[in-house]
């Protein structure tokens, strides 16, 4: 049940919504409604994010730019869209078949019975002729049912190839909603995916487990210098070269803003603070330049959070801890590695 407190909140953040919707003269319809409403409430930062940085640009919250944003972040993500889409095709697939495998026994069946009643005719003395008019009879019948295996073989590829493409195209979707739409590096479900992963593969084996939590210091600041552009490039470009510092079965993926996270299995604590310590260097010793523009915007400093794995704790606790490496690295002046404590 609703607090008071509960209440009120909700009803100052209705409020808030309707007045937005009013001054930008946006119709109150219930998507505006919604996308104001998440707005004002902050549960969903990364359309905070989107909505804040927009503004910066200069742009009106127009009602393109509230359609845009209302079917990135309210309608379904293009996995769920792909299952239901390939759900039904699939349901579909099959039904056909059974229809046609279906048709094959009843009318095989039917082809047994007529032979069936030949060679019961067969018992019987027969005339030259009444025995030429039935071989006629069951060469006919037997063409019958050979051309109709051969069409119904020809549905049947037919529904096996529509099956692999609905494979195919389950397959694309899946590794698009897994995927960062900027960076092309795995997003925040993939983090979630293969961060278990990893942790049942840890315990399984027996073998240790590392998580880098990686920030890029002073972001904001590198945004309102050069643009938020420019600032997407450099998202764009860590991306890359934390991809190349690591190998294997190490992953990298875009944990957020300008957040990264690497799960390193088969990795003690010591070692990734040494990777780590790499992957910091790396990215912090590369001038970050547009060639088309013949610009140098210097370079950007990461700060990196280290923590192993301990069996049997959940995910979340194993983020938090890195997490909060990460901070009292920033804490502790920017653009070093800190490990957990141990
Ligand atoms: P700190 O060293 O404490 O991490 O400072 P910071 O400025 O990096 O951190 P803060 O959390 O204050 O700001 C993060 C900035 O990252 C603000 C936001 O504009 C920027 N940012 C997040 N996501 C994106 C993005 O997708 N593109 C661009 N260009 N900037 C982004
Ligand atoms: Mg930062
Ligand atoms: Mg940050």
């Amino acid at each position: 049940m609703a607090t008071a407190e509960d209440f009120e909140r909700s009803s100052g953040l209705a409020a808030k919504a309707m007045e937005r919707m009013l001054s930008d003269r946006l119709p109150a319809t219930p998507e505006n409604f919604t996308l104001w409403y998440v707005y004002y409430s902050g549960n969903n930062p990364d359309l905070t994010r989107a909505i804040d940085l927009a503004r910066r640009d200069g742009l009106a919250a127009s009602q393109t730019l509230c359609d845009e944003l209302y079917k990135r972040f309210f309608t379904m993500d293009a996995e769920a869209q792909a299952i239901r889409e390939t759900s039904d095709k699939a349901r579909y697939a099959l039904g056909r078949i059974l229809e046609q495998l279906g048709n094959v026994g009843s009318e095989t069946e039917r082809y047994g019975n007529t032979l069936s009643g030949f060679r019961e005719e067969l018992d019987q003395p027969l005339s030259l002729l009444e025995l030429r008019a039935m071989v006629a009879a069951i060469a006919a019948e037997t063409k019958e049912i050979v051309d109709r295996q051969t069409a119904l073989q020809l549905q049947l590829q037919e529904s096996s190839q529509q099956l692999a493409e609905m494979r195919v195209s389950l397959d694309s979707a899946r590794r698009e909603a897994l995927t960062d739409g900027l960076t092309g590096i795995g997003n925040r479900k993939a983090f979630d995916l293969m961060l278990e992963e990893a942790m049942e593969a840890s315990v399984r084996d027996e073998q240790p487990l590392s998580l880098l939590m990686v920030d890029i210091d002073h972001f904001k600041s590198f945004n309102d210098t050069h643009g938020h552009l420019v600032g997407d490039h450099v998202l764009k470009l860590v991306a890359r070269m934390l991809t190349e510092c690591i190998k294997g079965r190490d992953t990298a993926t875009r944990y957020g803003g300008e957040e990264f996270a690497i799960i390193l299995p088969r990795t003690s604590l010591e070692n990734a603070t040494k990777l780590a310590e790499q992957v910091r260097a790396f990215v912090g010793g590369r001038q970050i330049v547009n060639k088309a523009r013949n610009a140098n915007y210097g370079t950007v400093a990461l700060s990196v959070g280290v923590a192993q794995f301990r069996p049997g704790e959940p995910a979340l606790t194993l983020v938090r801890r890195a997490d909060q490496a990460l901070y009292a690295a920033k804490r502790s002046g920017r653009n070093r590695v800190t490990a957990e404590p141990v």
